[in-house]
């Protein structure tokens, strides 16, 4: 990447974050995705603006691979801690969690508010880490990637879930499925891509942007997204809460058949018991241990 590629978009407060989400997930700088998508945001609209990006390139990991052995279990969780604050402020969000998800096992996690459970799955992701203890996901144990294998493993071994999509609005939804294979340098593979849009039931409105969805679609693209790059793992945090039963059951049925087609290993947060109950098994935490149903 040249000196010269410098962009300058503006973009909104709603955009910014939702591209700093996605950035942070995918371990990919904004200039980066910003670069990546100058053309075709260029094309397609013009966006009112406000942030300037420098032009730091790439993070060059695509030549770095990083293995997994398939004995083991997809995700080890051991007696992790993570402390935020110091002092007065200091709070315990885990505290000692432990907890074993088999591979292809599809895991609910429930809990009160603030018991730990988003926490737990951004340590998954790799986008936090603990304060003590060790997390193994795919054979890898976290705390020896260094950042450019960090950076690949949240585009590869896990797709994350959120309750609010994270779609980049200005990107229609084949290019939001796309984009962590082109934050890769690579080309989608049409029929993968095909095949995602159909499984979730949205071929229909591939070229449309994620405002004109409902949001049961949308997050069903934000699912498609999250399986492009065939993860091992998918981490999903309150994926139902912003939907209502027959839209929340619907993206819980096809979790599950993603898990049957590919054979993905799902941990799922949420308060709802009635999709708690369409996992293999549920997994209870309070003030950041799991209390119930660790393996
Ligand atoms: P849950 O998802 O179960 O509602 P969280 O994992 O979000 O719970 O939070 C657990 C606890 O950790 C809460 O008390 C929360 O306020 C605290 N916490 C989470 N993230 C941070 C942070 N970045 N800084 C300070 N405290 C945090
Ligand atoms: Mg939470």
């Amino acid at each position: 990447m040249s000196e010269t590629t410098l962009v300058n978009f503006r973009i909104d407060q709603d955009t910014k974050r939702s591209m700093e989400g996605i950035c942070r997930d995918l371990g990919m700088s904004m200039t980066t995705a910003f670069t990546l998508f100058a053309k075709k945001v260029d094309r397609e609209r013009r966006i009112p603006f406000d942030v300037s990006l420098d032009g730091t390139s790439a993070t060059g990991a695509q030549s770095l691979t990083i293995g997994s052995n398939h004995a083991d279990p997809a995700v080890i969780v051991e007696d992790v801690t993570r402390v935020f604050g110091e002092g007065a402020a200091e709070r315990r969000a885990l505290d000692g969690a432990t907890l074993t998800v088999r591979r292809g096992e599809f895991v609910a996690i429930m809990g009160a508010s603030g018991s730990g459970k988003s926490t737990l799955l951004h340590i998954l992701g790799g986008v936090d880490a603990p304060t003590a203890g060790r997390v193994v996901v795919d054979g890898m144990d976290l705390s020896t990637l260094g950042a450019d294998a960090l950076a690949l493993y949240r585009r590869h071994t896990v797709g994350l879930v959120y309750q609010f999509h994270n779609l980049v609005p200005f990107l229609s939804v084949r290019d939001n499925v796309e984009l962590p294979v082109r934050f890769d340098g690579s080309r989608p593979d049409p029929a993968t891509v095909a095949e995602l849009l159909d499984l979730l039931d949205i071929a229909d409105c591939e070229k449309s942007m994620p405002s004109e969805l409902s949001g049961g679609q949308q997050q069903r693209v934000a699912i498609a997204r999250a399986l492009v790059s065939r993860p091992a793992v998918v981490l999903a945090d309150e994926p139902t809460g912003s939907l209502d039963r027959e839209n929340g059951e619907k993206v819980v049925g096809l979790l599950r058949k993603v898990r049957e087609r590919f054979g993905t290993t799902i941990v799922l947060v949420t308060h709802d018991e009635s999709v708690a109950a369409a996992a293999d098994r549920v997994v209870r935490i309070s003030d950041g241990r799991v209390v119930d149903g660790k393996e």
